[in-house]
């Protein structure tokens, strides 16, 4: 039996005017996915709890079956251990953005706003350089800084463990700063290097040739996202498979690693809408060549385009996943010759009207090779159809332990 879980993050939203009252996904042409909803069943699901923020780090330890109410210690430090940095249990992990900074008439930092939390796709190669410079102003015994995927890095703090509450840069674009500036005890501290990092920045060499190419300038970094290492319950042992995790993405290869997974790298995988989707699926047939049982295909692309509020590009990144990521996985499962399960789930919505998470439920989709239902074209891969399905689970882990058909 050979399991695969499919996550095209961020792609679920809320019904869109210039669509005709139709999301993204119900615009979206998805034969692959739908093909596989029609023959098998759909439903809703609460990937994250009432009272936790709804990111990816909450929201793909749901799908992975942990519950985020137990387990969730914080997004950077997953991303800390995709990145393989040894955390001790008083080193606390945060995530650092690099940004693009839009700055006020005043010249008052509070007034600034952030105009892209992404810096612009900004390659982890300027993101190395960038960082040398952020290093060499705040590293100390106790603080020091590792170089993440493009845009993400990491910070390590020893010690002790800060008192602050921080705000995900995506979740207050273009607002005022000085409403989501770090606050709480050592709030003060983080919101000075946040600061001070736009005057260390903004005239780079690197930036300014960003900018002479029409690009947005990393010329701020936003600290966010702290935590402490997690303790995940080991996830072969949980579901009686043995797995592999394929994304772009550190928090998710960080959950992969935690839960005792194999991490693939896809060359050319970027986490957004250029992604290598052909080379994903590729990887991922691969792993059950190899004689794995169990895929986590994590896809970027739709939730990135959201953030960035392009209509246009998500739902043509929609289509992308399911015809060169999902498809060739999909007809090699068909003709391995042994039976099959997939899960189709988003991890959470990304509606474009807010370019921000939401924790509204999301469809799934669970087709089952040994039990294909009689093919019914109401049953489709939307927000509406599974809603009208009847079918909800309260809690992602209820959802991933009914897929894998797990006796608790
Ligand atoms: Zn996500």
């Amino acid at each position: 039996m050979k399991f695969l879980i499919v996550v095209p993050d961020g792609s679920a939203d809320d019904p869109i005017d210039s669509l005709g009252g139709r999301t993204p996904l119900e615009a979206a042409c998805l034969p692959c996915i739908d093909g596989l909803a029609q023959r098998g069943i759909i439903g809703t699901c609460r990937t994250v709890p009432a009272g936790i923020s709804p990111g990816s780090d909450s929201a793909n330890l749901s799908v992975m079956g942990y519950d985020p109410r137990l387990y969730l210690t914080g997004r950077s430090p997953l991303e800390a251990g995709a990145l393989g940095i040894e955390m001790k249990d008083d080193d606390e992990s945060f995530r650092v953005n690099f940004i693009t900074l839009e700055p006020a008439a005043s010249g008052v930092y509070a007034d600034f706003s952030i105009k892209d939390h992404a810096a612009g796709d900004l390659t982890t190669e300027e993101a190395g350089e960038l960082l040398e410079v952020i290093s060499r102003a705040f590293a100390t015994e106790n603080i020091k800084f590792y170089l993440g995927t493009q845009y993400r890095e990491c910070m390590i703090v020893s010690g002790r463990h800060a008192e602050c509450e921080m705000t995900p840069p995506h979740d207050i674009l273009d607002r005022r700063l000085g409403d989501y500036l770090p606050r709480g005890r050592d709030g003060r501290f983080f919101a000075a290097m946040n600061e001070k990092s736009y005057e260390l920045l903004k005239d780079h060499p690197l930036n300014k040739a960003r900018e002479a190419r029409g690009l947005n300038p990393a010329n701020g970094i936003w600290i966010w996202g702290q935590g402490t290492r997690p303790k995940l319950p080991d996830f072969g042992k949980k579901y009686n498979v043995r797995g592999s995790v394929i994304s772009a993405v550190d928090l998710i290869k960080g959950i992969g690693m935690f839960a005792g997974l194999e991490i693939i790298e896809v060359e050319g995988a970027t986490g957004s809408i250029h992604t290598n989707f052909e080379g994903k699926a590729a990887a991922a047939i691969a792993a059950y060549e190899r004689g794995q049982d169990f895929v986590y295909l994590h896809l970027e692309g739709t939730d990135e385009c959201s953030h960035q509020g392009s209509l246009e590009k998500k739902i043509r990144c929609a289509e992308y996943i399911d015809q060169r990521a999902v498809k060739p996985v999909v007809e090699y499962l068909q003709s391995c010759g042994d039976d099959f399960k997939i899960l189709v789930v988003p991890d959470h919505r990304t509606p474009l009207a807010l370019r921000t998470h939401t924790a509204d439920p999301v469809p799934f989709v669970i087709y089952d090779s040994r039990n294909p239902l009689a093919p019914d074209s109401r049953r489709q891969f939307s927000e509406r159809a599974a809603a009208a399905s009847g079918l909800h689970f309260d809690d992602g882990y209820e959802m991933t332990d009914f897929f894998f058909e797990r006796k608790v």
